[in-house]
């Protein structure tokens, strides 16, 4: 799993480098042109200041006027009363230059309109109005030369005015009111001791024409305040120059009293209200001004997310203003570097986004499920498919397939694994049981040499001994003694016969070399011939032979004759040879469906249950002894066992401690 974890990993860190690698180049590309966007706007406002103050000529023109008229009164100080003079009518207390005449015309002349007469004054109010007069030819440069210009005229402290270009004095006349305006009163020696040029403050004109403000100069002659020129222009002029600026941005220009002179869109010099900066101001920057009017001019300040500038205008007292919404610059910045960069590093993202998603769908992901199969299948747990693409499912299947024949192959190892270690168990239980019954055989073995020793010892002694009788005696003794120990070793060696016959048939018998020949045989004669055997040696214990059976009747069994025949005889001689004196001794023969039992009964001591037991043993030579120093070897009835089993037959015993025995044996009959 670790591998999925790198994998992550990688995938993570490659998508945080590439995400931060864009920002960092968007911001890196974002703070370059958002410099150049601020050096940009700054150059534009100062083109806009420049411009500006191009309106200087106002002032010029001003100051030409007030140069000429002034020098007119120096060098004309005798009257002389011109053609346009002649030219001026009096109505009622009133004067005007309504009707002009050639070579004058209206459009080179101002008219001249005044209260009170045109006779009789003094001196100097002529040399007043022709100073007028000549100030005509001014006039028409300042209309030609300052831009929107409404009017140029001269006040005069005498209660006239000339007004160019001329109007009739129908529309626009002198009034007395001219002379407390503010335009003429800021003029005045109390107001302007310094006796310069002023501008005002925003109006509404008089005449009709909006909203205007006006540069203008006292004239003096000599130290004597007689009136003012000036020039008036509205403010439509200044409004043109700010209204082509940077998108979305306020340019504003104020003058000292804070009046709004010129906006992009609040101020029209047809309105007829004199907005405040106040009103052109965003809320928020209200209560900063102060600040914004504190800060270095042609910088910008950034103050509520709005970026501020001002610069103050030479020809006047006036201040330009810009006020531009920082996100608008941030937008342009962003339409500059392109939404093509914005669109390409979404697409660049969900291309790596889909790209990761693939890898990981038809690579990553069936990777990982076949890991976790393979520990599955592993852990012996079975699991389904998981849905992968198709081209890995084959993986799957082969794995679980291989897993499967593993499975099953183990499972088959450990089957025949349990088989062997069950075969070895029983081999090695065989094998000790073969030990034990070598065990057995070693021990009987060695029981066997004892007892064939001791028993051959004794008659072999008996005999050398008699030998030796004979031997040293050969000369005394008599032909009955000689009979009589040649009898005794007669006996002796018989009675080692006897063992050695009875070993040889253990031997054969044990070795599997007995030979059977199966017939069918006359038991009745077979015992008959028995019985009259034993007769004698019954006799000599004075031992009663019954026969229970008719002895003329033929019974036939399915047997070997000479193993029947043992049989029967250790039977019947162990009948006799454990029989007290004077008991009797019964030969039965039961005849049943398929069997017939040929039964000795006798009268001798009996047989304890626990010696019953052991009766068919090898050398069981048990507490019942023989009655007549009759030899014993514990072999016979083993022998007939053996012979019995190999017959077919069966051989059995009842006896009662005291109450005699019954040995029988079972035959297979032939009817
Ligand atoms: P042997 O007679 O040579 O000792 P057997 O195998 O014939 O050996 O008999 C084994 C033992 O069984 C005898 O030693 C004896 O104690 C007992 N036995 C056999 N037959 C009789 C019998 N008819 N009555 C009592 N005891 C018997």
């Amino acid at each position: 799993m670790l591998f999925f974890k790198r994998y992550n990993y990688i995938i993570l860190t490659t998508f945080l480098f590439f995400t931060l690698a864009s920002i960092g180049l968007f911001y890196l590309q974002y703070t370059n042109q958002y410099q150049y966007k601020i050096v940009e706007i700054k150059s534009a406002f100062n083109s806009k200041i420049n411009y500006l103050n191009s309106l200087n000529v106002a002032k010029l023109h001003v100051q030409g006027l007030k140069i000429a008229a002034e020098t007119y009164l120096k060098t004309h100080q005798q009257s002389i009363q011109s053609d346009l003079f002649f030219q001026m009518q009096q109505v009622a207390n009133e004067y005007h230059l309504n009707d002009i005449k050639s070579p004058y015309s209206k459009e080179i002349t101002a008219n001249i309109t005044g209260t009170g007469s045109l006779q009789n004054r003094t001196l100097d109010f002529y040399r007043e109005l022709e100073m007028t007069f000549e100030l005509n030819s001014l006039f028409q440069m300042a209309v030609h030369n300052v831009p929107n210009i409404t009017w140029v005229y001269y006040i005069s402290g005498n209660h006239f005015i000339g007004l160019y270009p001329w109007t009739s004095s129908n529309k626009v006349k002198f009034t007395d009111d001219f002379l407390s305006y503010e335009l003429y009163s800021l003029g005045s020696p109390q107001r302007n001791p310094q006796k310069q040029l002023y501008w005002t403050d925003a109006y509404i004109d008089a005449g009709g024409k909006g909203l205007m403000v006006s540069c203008a100069s006292p004239i003096y002659e000599n130290d004597k305040f007689l009136g003012i020129v000036g020039i008036d222009f509205t403010l439509d002029e200044l409004n043109k120059t700010i209204s082509d600026f940077y998108q979305n941005s306020q340019l504003i220009i104020t003058n000292t009293s804070r009046q709004l002179l010129a906006h992009s869109s609040l101020v029209n010099s047809k309105s007829k209200d004199i907005l405040r900066l106040e009103q052109a101001f965003p809320e928020s920057l209200l209560d900063k001004l102060d600040i914004i009017y504190q800060s270095p001019e042609h910088e910008f300040i950034e103050l509520d997310n709005y970026l501020i500038m001002h610069g103050t205008l030479s020809f006047a007292p006036w201040s330009l203003f810009v006020i531009i919404p920082k996100q608008v610059i941030v937008y342009d910045v962003v339409e500059h570097i392109g939404w093509g960069f914005f669109i390409l590093l979404p697409s660049l993202l969900v291309i790596f986004i889909i790209t990761h998603y693939l890898i990981r769908y038809d690579f990553v992901y069936p990777s990982r499920c076949l890991i976790e199969h393979l520990e599955h299948e592993n852990q012996g747990l079975s699991i389904k498919t998981p849905s992968v693409p198709n081209s890995w499912k084959p993986w799957f299947e082969t794995v679980s397939h291989i897993f499967s024949e593993n499975r099953r192959l183990v499972k088959e190892l450990k089957q025949n694994l349990l088989f062997l270690e069950e075969k070895v168990k029983e081999r090695t239980h065989d094998i000790e049981l073969k030990n034990q019954s070598l065990l057995l055989l070693n021990q009987e073995k060695n029981e066997f040499l004892g007892i064939v020793a001791h028993d051959l010892k004794n008659p072999l002694s008996g005999i050398r001994g008699l030998a030796e009788i004979m031997i040293e005696e050969a000369d005394t003794l008599s032909s009955t003694e000689i009979a009589e120990y040649g009898q005794m070793m007669y006996g002796e060696s018989k009675r080692m016969f006897t063992l050695i016959a009875n070993l040889l048939d253990v031997s054969s018998i044990e070795s599997g070399k007995i030979k059977i020949c199966l017939e069918k045989i006359n038991l009745t004669l077979v015992l008959n011939k028995l019985i009259s055997s034993y007769q004698k040696r019954a006799q000599e214990k004075e031992i009663t032979l019954l026969t229970a059976f008719d002895a003329n009747v033929d019974v036939f069994i399915y047997s070997d004759a000479l193993l029947t025949e043992q049989i029967l005889d250790n039977l019947l001689s162990n009948a006799i040879k454990y029989s007290p004196l004077q008991k009797t001794v019964t030969v039965h023969l039961h005849t049943t469906k398929s069997n017939i039992c040929c039964e000795f009964e006798d009268q001798g001591l009996g047989i304890s249950e626990a010696d019953q037991l052991k009766l068919f043993g090898k050398f069981s030579r048990l507490s019942t002894k023989p009655t007549a120093g009759e030899h014993s070897t514990g072999l016979g009835l083993f022998i007939v066992k053996k012979l019995v089993t190999v017959l077919g037959g069966e051989v059995y015993c009842r006896s009662r401690l005291g109450e005699g025995s019954t040995f029988g044996v079972q035959f297979v009959a032939v009817f």
